[in-house]
């Protein structure tokens, strides 16, 4: 039987994910399967006999960057040892579906498509004969890509994750085919893409146990732009893209049935390094228009570049990073995955055109073809964002109420150049060090504040506020990826309205009565409830 564990110092770990805050609870359980997280659950409910029951916190691999897996008091739920590969099918189109427990680690799952060797323990005759004829065809991958690939598939579900892939791929939402859902009181729904869609704005869901469920969907329109903040909601819309991003509020995800895709015979990555931000920006747009197999546009400013320069000057961890020269500011890394080798070489030549006329040279780029060359910039990409927690980690020694502020917004196309104009006014005006990165081709940049004091944290707070206003307005986002969380849930109300936040509230509510799951995420805990902000 699965223990729920008095919480204590060995698990403090818990209490934690990668936005660097820290949560309370009272008992922390690791379930193995759907039948265990059931159980938790009903154990949870007849604690509190007659009363509500303890909030429940649900963890993957706690790599989540909106605190989303921070629990505020009750019972931790980590799912990582809920980590089995549970069989395989092909469907009417020839797409290998692998079937999944929540806590299966992206790196782990990539390893085993790469290497043929999936665990199959427990698979029926049909899973085994899908798997031996994926095997004997070509290479498969699971395209979602967040730079941290210790996080769980369960996780990156609830969040929607996405990465430098999802200019081509899209976020996690277009790769998950079913789905199993526990809710709160211990009842199940299972979910298969494109079974069950909402009429308008009412989603009737029927349970595992015969119950009914008719959910009225809240009214607002969602932003023309890449997007993770609240609840996925549009007309007639698959019942499975409501717990999509549901950020941990709906349901407990125990089980994934995941799209996967054949490997292109051709992934370059090319590393542009650029003079100016102005031409990044039209790098970026004239990429976009012309190059048709590009599956990633990222970038890196002059900040970032400096931190990395000053990493490597350091040693040790990132002595294995390439040199940067001093003239370059700022990075466009531009991926161009296809079939052929003539029209990879095509796409090449196009860019290397695109480059010169923006003031780029050969000289200044950087080009990956083979595995090593990519795993080289992988860990370049990798390095910005673990460069900049080491920093901050560093400025916690002196004040340990600082943290990272990492924005996550997005725009539309035709704003780029106008949020990017923001953030140097404004960044400039509060005289705030930053560094920014991320995915230039969604209009999707990370701009991290690194405070050196309280002050420059409280001014950055401010600013953050401000951005998520103007962002709002130019019809953007005010999460693209991260998540809510609970770090962000003012913006939510900025971006979408106060009232349309209590309508995402009273959906949960017709899923969650008590509010147990993901108490803190995405609302308060009185808005939760009914009741007004606290
Ligand atoms: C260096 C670094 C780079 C990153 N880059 C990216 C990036 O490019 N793109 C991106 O999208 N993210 C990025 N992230 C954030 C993070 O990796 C993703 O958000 C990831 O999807 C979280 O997965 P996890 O298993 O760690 O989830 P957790 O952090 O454990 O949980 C995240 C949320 O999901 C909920 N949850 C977890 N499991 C379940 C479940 N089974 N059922 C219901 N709810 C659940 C939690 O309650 C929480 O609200 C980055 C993080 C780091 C540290």
């Amino acid at each position: 039987m699965v223990a729920l564990i008095p919480m204590d110092t060995e698990h403090e770990a818990y209490l934690r994910d990668e936005s660097r805050s820290t949560g309370s609870a009272d008992s922390i359980s690791f379930p193995r399967d759907e039948a265990e997280i059931v159980a938790v659950l009903q154990r949870i409910r007849e604690a509190a006999g007659d009363g509500a029951p303890a909030p429940v916190t649900v963890q993957g691999a706690r790599t989540g960057l909106a605190a989303g897996a921070v629990p505020g008091g009750g019972h931790v739920m980590n799912l990582s040892r809920a980590n089995r590969y549970l069989g395989l099918r092909v469907d009417e189109d020839g797409v290998y579906c692998l079937r999944v427990q929540p806590g299966v680690v992206l790196a782990e799952l990539r390893r085993h498509l790469a290497d043929k060797s999936l665990p199959v323990h427990g698979w029926s005759s049909d899973d085994l004969r899908a798997l031996e004829r994926m095997y004997a065809g070509p290479e498969q991958f699971f395209p979602t890509d967040p730079t941290e690939t210790s996080a769980c598939l369960g996780g990156m579900a609830a969040c929607n994750a996405s990465g430098a892939r999802s200019f081509r791929y899209g976020p996690m939402r277009p790769h998950i085919r079913g789905m199993r859902v526990v809710l709160a009181d211990g009842d199940v729904i299972a979910l298969r893409r494109g079974e069950v869609r909402a009429c308008g704005r009412r989603l009737r869901l029927q349970t595992e146990s015969g119950r009914k469920l008719d959910l009225s969907l809240p009214t607002y329109d969602m932003p023309q732009a890449k997007n993770a903040s609240g609840y996925y909601i549009a007309d007639d819309m698959d019942a499975i893209d409501l717990f999509i991003g549901s950020d941990g509020t709906l349901g407990i995800i125990s089980e994934l049935e995941l799209a996967l895709s054949p490997v292109p015979a051709f992934t370059w990555g090319v590393s542009c390094f650029l003079a100016d931000e102005r031409a990044a920006c039209e790098v970026t747009e004239a990429v976009r228009a012309s190059i048709s197999d590009t599956t990633a546009i990222e970038y890196f400013d002059a900040d970032a570049l400096d931190i990395l320069r000053r990493q490597r000057a350091l040693g040790a961890a990132f002595s294995a990073l390439p040199p940067l020269a001093d003239a370059w500011s700022c990075c466009v890394y531009v991926e161009l995955s296809c079939a052929e080798r003539e029209r990879a070489l095509s796409d090449l030549a196009l860019l290397g055109k695109i480059l010169v006329a923006h003031g780029g040279s050969v000289a200044d780029t950087w080009v990956a073809r083979t595995d090593t060359d990519r795993e080289t910039l992988r860990f370049f990409r990798h390095a910005v964002p673990e460069s900049v927690n080491m920093l901050i980690d560093e400025r916690r020694r002196t004040d340990p109420a600082i943290t990272k502020l990492g924005s996550d917004m997005s725009v539309p196309d035709g704003r780029l150049h106008d949020v990017i104009a923001l953030y140097r006014s404004t960044l400039a005006d509060a005289g705030l060090e930053s560094a920014a990165w991320g995915h230039i081709g969604d209009n999707h940049l990370h701009v991290n504040i690194l405070p050196r004091s309280m002050e420059d944290y409280a001014a950055g707070k401010r600013l953050f506020a401000r951005w998520a206003a103007e962002v709002s307005r130019m019809g953007g986002a005010v999460s693209a990826e991260h998540g809510v969380g609970k770090l962000k849930r003012d913006f939510l109300a900025t971006m979408y309205g106060e009232e349309h936040v209590r309508e995402m509230a009273q959906l949960k509510r017709q899923l969650d009565p008590w509010c147990q799951l993901g108490q803190g995420n995405l609302f308060d805990v009185e808005l939760a409830r009914g009741g007004d902000r606290a």
